[in-house]
């Protein structure tokens, strides 16, 4: 059955995400700040507004993909946001990687309203948006589980349901933490592997088939010519920037300081972004972490005096 989508946000990722939902034959009005990310969108059949209030007039479902928690309170807060204008009979679901006291805000402040809300952070990336293929975890009230995963099958490989309100958005502030700690354990590997005279690829196959095997070893090894999928054959353009790196892993640091969990391995992690982002390298992928660890600073793949 043919769905009213309203979106807001239509930026990398909520673009392509869009561009399905309207492939399977939906109505998408979105909205964004930025006229390039409208008219990027209105490209995959995306019918543009110039406000939340004319997008989610008359929608079934109402999407925010934002940058952080205070965009997503900002579009939901005051006269002209998403509280003030939805209905009950509209689904809220924000896809943005948000910290837990936003979505546990949003969710609180919609219920209050008699409104339906439930968080769907999402994993993959930009290319998972363009395939169709991300998987998305949700949190919220159990009845509103199958319309949310309806709504969600265009853009989606797999959905599953985390658990009650912000389960979502805790599971995937957990496995992004996950994904970098593990990148620096592939910058640490590849780097001494490197110095004790082994070659690159013969360790990697070797990693790839024995313990030391991971996600990030498998896709963001940072070393080139050895996986297409590398930043490290492309002088570290970002697949994956090293700012939104630092955002995730900070959402985890502030959950670990509500809840008493030590978390000094993301910690450490912190750390590397930071350093990077302090020689002005936030734009560069967050693989570019091993220049923070080699003997003289110098980095296969690495040349700073090339552009991207
Ligand atoms: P982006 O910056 O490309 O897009 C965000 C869009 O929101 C921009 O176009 C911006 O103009 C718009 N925007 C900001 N404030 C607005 C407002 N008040 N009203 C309307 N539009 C507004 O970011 P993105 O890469 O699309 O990421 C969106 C979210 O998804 C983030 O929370 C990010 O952490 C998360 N995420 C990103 C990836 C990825 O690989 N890029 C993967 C998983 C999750």
């Amino acid at each position: 059955m043919m769905s009213t989508y309203a979106w807001i946000g239509l930026g990398n990722m909520g673009g392509p995400m869009t561009a399905n939902i309207v492939a399977a034959g939906h109505e998408v009005r979105g909205f964004d700040l930025s006229e390039q990310a409208c008219a990027e969108a209105a490209k995959g059949g995306v019918q543009i507004v110039s406000s939340v209030i004319e997008a989610i007039e008359g929608a079934d479902v109402v999407f925010t993909m934002l940058p952080k928690g205070a965009h997503v309170r900002s579009v939901y807060e005051g006269e002209q946001g998403i509280w003030a204008h939805a209905t009950n009979q509209m689904l809220l679901i924000d896809s943005s990687t948000v910290d837990i006291e936003t979505s546990r805000y949003i969710h609180e402040g919609s219920a209050q309203r008699g409104l339906s809300f439930v968080d769907a952070p999402v994993s993959g990336g930009i290319s998972g948006a363009a395939s169709g293929t991300l998987a998305f975890m949700l949190g919220g009230a159990e009845e509103l589980m199958e319309r949310a995963t309806n709504y969600i099958a265009p853009m989606s490989g797999r959905t599953i349901v985390a658990g009650a309100a912000s389960m979502g958005i805790a599971a995937k502030i957990c496995n992004n933490m996950m994904l970098f700690i593990d990148l620096m354990a592939s910058a640490e590997g590849s780097q001494l592997a490197h110095q004790l005279g082994l070659d690159p690829e013969v360790f990697w196959e070797i990693a790839s088939v024995s313990s030391g095997r991971s996600w990030a070893q498998q896709t963001w090894y940072p070393v080139p010519d050895i996986i297409d999928t590398a930043a490290a054959n492309n002088n570290f353009a970002a697949t994956f920037r090293t700012d939104l790196a630092r955002k995730d892993v900070g959402l985890a640091l502030d959950a670990g300081q509500s809840t008493g969990v030590r978390l000094p391995a993301a910690t450490l992690a912190a750390e590397h972004f930071d350093e990077l982002i302090s020689q002005g390298l936030g734009d560069k992928d967050c693989s570019l972490i091993v220049k923070n660890i080699t003997p003289d600073g110098t980095v296969r793949g690495w040349n700073p005096e090339q552009g991207n």
